[in-house]
């Protein structure tokens, strides 16, 4: 069975490459029946917040991007980590380093004064320990000397480094507490990982953890060290170009179906495709399709694909997603009559929308109440004379049969008896049912908005 798992740092927000990340591993295990499973990597204890492991979990709910059991901390496993390092010591795989910071700083300057490599080589990897004195020390990996550590990744190839380049790591510090290098392989064989999909800026790591598995004979996962993400100008990733926590995607208000598709696209094709359900993206995502080269941000394609997600989705997840963006921005929900007819615009407002604040625009004539004040610029379709017209209008919309062909039929009649075309009356029309000039169809909202209210607001806006 696939296992694959994301294992953010609760450091900060989730990052938008976080995020990238945690997808393409739910993508690859949910399209295989596999297993996909949080780990929290809250070692280093001073940078690791209770919020931001709290916003990673808010990031991901957003998403949707649900986990198998449990979060898994980091922290919480010392124990069975330094253990490890204890199993790799009994068996020889390691030693115990007594060299203080002053010596291993003393041979680094002495090699290179002599020109020689200032990689640390420990006299302690072969002494015999009944040389061992009492006192603080590390525990390091014994790390082969010779030959190559070769790691096979789906992304970048075989990725090749020399065993003389690498120094024994510190497994264990002298204060007892492992090394997150050592608590990440831990953690990734007792997880039962089988494919690690992360950031590229880990393939560095990768050799180091190689070491590892080969010390305790485990069998290694399947590795894909993913480009980073960099801006729209092709730099790196960084603050100045904005927008770099998933939850400030939120809080533009894109879809989240519409972020999944666009963040599976940032790194990873299949073919032409652009546009595709989350089903089609769990039976397509493959290793096999990720780019090797650096993905940028690019809203216009974001927006594009928002705007497609918005128009195929059943009306009820559009109306029950804008829920949680009202509830994420801190806006009033929808409640009682208000919610009916935004339900009932629904079919309308989602088919040019890309984000959940141009669908509101729209719905601003459902969702205001009366009386209705007209801004400025619809202020000026109500003259004396359109005024006077929509007064005269009145009792036809009364008796009407409230169904789009007869209101068609009424308004056109109507027009044509005060020897004009329709196109006049919908600017006042706009104005007294929504108090603005651009609205959704006059039909449409007097669909939505029924008899009664339409009439009224019609009355209100002749005085
Ligand atoms: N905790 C690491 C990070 O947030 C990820 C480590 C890994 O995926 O192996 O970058």
């Amino acid at each position: 069975q696939v296992v694959t798992r994301f294992a953010p740092s609760p450091t900060g927000f989730l990052h938008i490459g976080g995020a990238r990340t945690a997808l393409f591993n739910w993508l690859f295990a949910r399209g295989r029946g596999g297993r996909f499973l949080l780990r929290i990597e809250d070692t280093d204890r001073a940078r690791s917040t209770p919020e931001a492991t709290q916003a990673i979990l808010d990031g991901l709910a957003w998403l949707g991007l649900d986990h198998d059991g449990d979060p898994v901390s980091q922290f919480q496993g010392a124990a069975r980590h330094a253990e490890v390092a204890l199993e790799m010591l009994a068996k020889g795989h390691a030693y115990k380093c007594f060299a203080s910071q002053d010596e291993i700083t003393a041979f680094r300057e002495e090699a290179r004064a002599a020109g020689r490599s200032t990689l640390y080589r420990s006299p302690w990897r072969d002494a015999d320990p009944a040389t061992h004195p009492d006192a603080p020390h590390v525990i390091r990996l014994k790390a082969p000397r010779e030959g190559e550590t070769v790691i096979e990744d789906q992304v970048q190839g075989r990725v090749t480094i020399r065993n003389d380049q690498l120094d024994d790591m510190v497994l264990l510090r002298s204060d007892g507490t492992p090394v997150y290098m050592l608590a990440v392989v831990v953690d990734d064989h007792d997880m039962g990982v089988t494919h690690v999909i992360r950031g590229d800026d880990h393939l560095n790591n990768a050799a180091r953890q190689m070491q590892i598995y080969h010390a305790m004979t485990w069998d290694v996962p399947v590795w894909a060290h993913i480009p980073l993400i960099h801006g729209p100008d092709g730099k790196k990733l960084s603050k100045r170009h904005g927008a770099l926590g998933v939850e400030e995607y939120r809080d533009m208000g894109y879809p989240a179906a519409g972020m999944r598709n666009y963040l599976a696209r940032l790194g990873w094709s299949h073919g032409d495709d652009e546009f595709f359900t989350d089903a089609q993206a769990r039976d397509w995502f493959g290793l096999e399709g990720i780019g090797k080269s650096p993905a940028r941000l690019d809203f216009k394609k974001l927006e594009n694909i928002c705007g497609q997600h918005f128009a195929a989705a059943a009306d009820a997840s559009v109306l029950a997603e804008l829920d949680g963006f009202l509830a994420a921005t801190g806006a009033a929900p929808l409640d009682g009559v208000v919610r009916e007819r935004v339900a009932a615009a629904m079919p309308f407002l989602k088919e040019r929308a890309k984000t959940f604040p141009e669908l509101l625009e729209k719905a601003e004539f459902a969702i205001a109440a009366r009386p209705i004040v007209p801004d400025e610029k619809a202020a000026k379709a109500l003259t004396e004379e359109t005024r006077d017209m929509l007064t005269q209008l009145t009792p036809h919309l009364q008796n009407a049969s409230w169904n789009r062909d007869e209101l068609e039929g009424v308004l056109n009649g109507f027009a044509e008896a005060q020897g004009t075309k329709f196109g006049k009356l919908a600017g006042p029309l706009r104005a007294a049912l929504a108090g603005r000039s651009a609205t959704p169809s006059v039909f449409d909202m007097l669909m939505v908005l029924g008899r009664d209210e339409s009439v009224a607001r019609i009355a209100n806006a002749a005085g």
